[in-house]
């Protein structure tokens, strides 16, 4: 992907009339220039550490054009895309290497600590919060470990119900092998068509069916990852006591301690059945109680979110009822997968259930059509920078007790800070028996420096979502965006456990440094 943009450049699209209209109503219209690639300053490593690259992976997985560094600059946060459109590409690697095995993994490691390169892994370059931003200073070179030769499906044991596979292969492509053998993972980020199964582990990911089919890290039974120090393979059992679970210290590591090599997950049989409705509530806080009840009943469709009235209003696409709470209620959708029968089964007792707690069905085409655009936002979101909106998300997660506060000191931090003109919008993404996740949505009109416009409302949101006690991300990871955040949130305890892991798997510090540890 260009850091630019999203996606696949024949996929993007003018805004559709009626957003345009809205958009020029509520912000204006300022139209920005094309985007103008610079070149890139020169590969900063040695010709003879690059000849041995070469020679431990081929000359032809080491790379140093223009081209393909400027395609591995880090990710695509509307920052990374800011950023990227000014004509910066600043962090753009010294060299772009890709590796084809794990023993290949190891050799490029080893290469890296004895010439201290920085090595950024680099999975399907969808980070949102700085992962793939390595600091240079102290380093002779930045190197951007490509996982995508790295796609194969190991193996599938049937009758466990897992699945061994690589970290280069994209949400798409292991689906599809998965498919062949009538499995699924069931994990549909938004960003799922680019994303890569290394980097859902890496950034604990969360995806849109996480209802049903859990989030990814709870999904990972085993891992192997190549560590400065040596191999470590982990997943002996589907469960075990045996002392702390080290998996949980690679799930989310985000590049920082390990490489990781292969990801055996657990997988279910393809559904046979797809239904996705939608359900009205007069309000979001009864629709919240609602999903609460869902959660504490052991009543979780597959998908389920819910929209606050503004979100609600927009997603309708009635500019009339923007701003105006309350006025369309908000849309819930609940969806379900699996065989006939189970899905009448669950989708009766839901039914049953909300509709007792208040809610009104309203049939499938609000599913319907969630569910043919749900990986088209993206697309969207580029459009509206190309008319000089700024647009961007942030996502946390609390206890259901706290869910009102959070949800209202967030939104007042983010309009406040943004100032006028500016749409906060809001849907519960995940859901869980104590808790849920709240995921924002702004669009402001940008001003002279959209850079700063945004970190300032990103500073003021984040500092109401720890002074809320909630969590700085629910599953959009740390990288280098959230780790002031992080550092109190764990406390100065925690951050000296995290430097002392770092310390011992990676004591030359080359694995994406700047990024997670505090
Ligand atoms: C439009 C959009 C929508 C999104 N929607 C969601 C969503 O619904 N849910 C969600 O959870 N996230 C979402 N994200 C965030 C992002 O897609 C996820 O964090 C995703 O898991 C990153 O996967 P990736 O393969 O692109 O990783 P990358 O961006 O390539 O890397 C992410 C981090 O992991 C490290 N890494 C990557 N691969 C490996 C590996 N094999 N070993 C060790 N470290 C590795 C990288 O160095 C980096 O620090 C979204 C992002 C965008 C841009």
């Amino acid at each position: 992907m260009h850091p630019s943009r999203w996606g696949d450049p024949a996929r993007a699209q003018a805004l559709p009339e009626a957003t345009r209209g809205l958009v020029e109503l509520v912000f204006g219209i300022s139209e920005r220039p094309a985007v103008v690639d610079p070149p890139l300053a020169p590969c900063a490593i040695d010709a003879a550490v690059l000849a041995e690259l070469e020679r431990a992976l081929g000359a032809e997985q080491v790379c140093t054009d223009d081209d393909t560094r400027r395609l591995r600059t880090r990710g695509k946060s509307t920052p990374d895309l800011l950023r990227a459109r000014a004509g910066d590409l600043t962090d753009a690697p010294d060299v772009v290497v890709r590796p084809g095995s794990h023993d290949e993994v190891a050799a490029v490691l080893a290469i890296a600590v004895e010439h201290r390169l920085a090595v950024v892994p680099f999975g399907g370059g969808t980070a949102v919060t700085g992962g793939l931003v390595a600091q240079r200073e102290g380093f002779a070179g930045v190197v951007s470990l490509d996982l995508v030769r790295m796609k194969r499906l190991v193996s599938v044991d049937h009758v466990s119900m897992t699945a061994v596979l690589e970290p280069g292969l994209r949400g798409p492509e292991a689906e599809a092998l998965l498919a062949a053998e009538g499995m699924t993972i069931g994990h549909y980020p938004q960003s799922w068509e680019y994303a890569s199964i290394g980097g859902f582990a890496a950034t604990r990911s969360s995806g849109q069916s996480s209802a049903g089919y859990g989030r990814f890290d709870a999904l990972v039974v085993g891992l192997t990852v190549a560590t400065p120090r040596g191999r470590i393979d982990l997943g002996t059992a589907p469960a075990n006591a045996a002392g702390p679970d080290l998996r949980q210290l690679f799930l989310g590591s985000e590049g920082t301690f390990g490489v990781l090599t292969s990801v055996t997950v657990r997988v279910r049989r393809l559904p046979e059945v797809k239904v996705y409705e939608g359900w009205h509530w007069p309000s979001f806080a009864e629709g919240a109680a609602a999903l609460r009840t869902l959660a504490q009943s052991g009543l979780l469709p597959t998908v389920l979110r819910l929209s606050d009235e503004t979100e609600t209003a927009i997603n309708l696409a009635d500019p009339a009822a923007i701003g105006g709470e309350g006025a369309a209620g908000c849309l819930m959708l609940a969806g379900y997968e699996g065989d006939p029968a189970a899905v009448e089964a669950k989708r009766a007792a839901v039914t049953a259930l909300l509709t007792g707690l208040g809610g009104t069905c309203t049939g499938t085409a609000a599913g319907e059509k969630w569910s043919h655009g749900r990986f088209d936002a993206p697309y969207l979101r580029d459009s509206l920078l190309d008319v000089g909106v700024l647009v961007e998300t942030l996502e946390t997660a609390t206890f259901w007790s706290n869910v009102d506060r959070l949800y209202t000191d967030v939104k007042a931090a983010l309009t406040g800070s943004l100032g006028d003109p500016a749409i906060v919008l809001c849907h519960i993404s995940h859901v869980y028996e104590t808790g849920c996740s709240l995921y924002f949505t702004v669009a402001t009109r940008e001003a002279d420096d959209p850079l700063a416009q945004w970190q300032r409302a990103k500073a003021a949101a984040s500092d109401a979502m720890l002074a809320a006690g909630a969590t700085i991300t629910h599953h959009h990871a740390v990288g280098t965006d959230h780790k002031p955040w992080f550092a109190r949130e764990i406390g100065p305890v925690g951050v000296s456990v995290l430097r002392a892991v770092k310390a011992d798997l990676d004591p030359t510090g080359i694995l994406n440094p700047g990024v997670l540890v505090p």
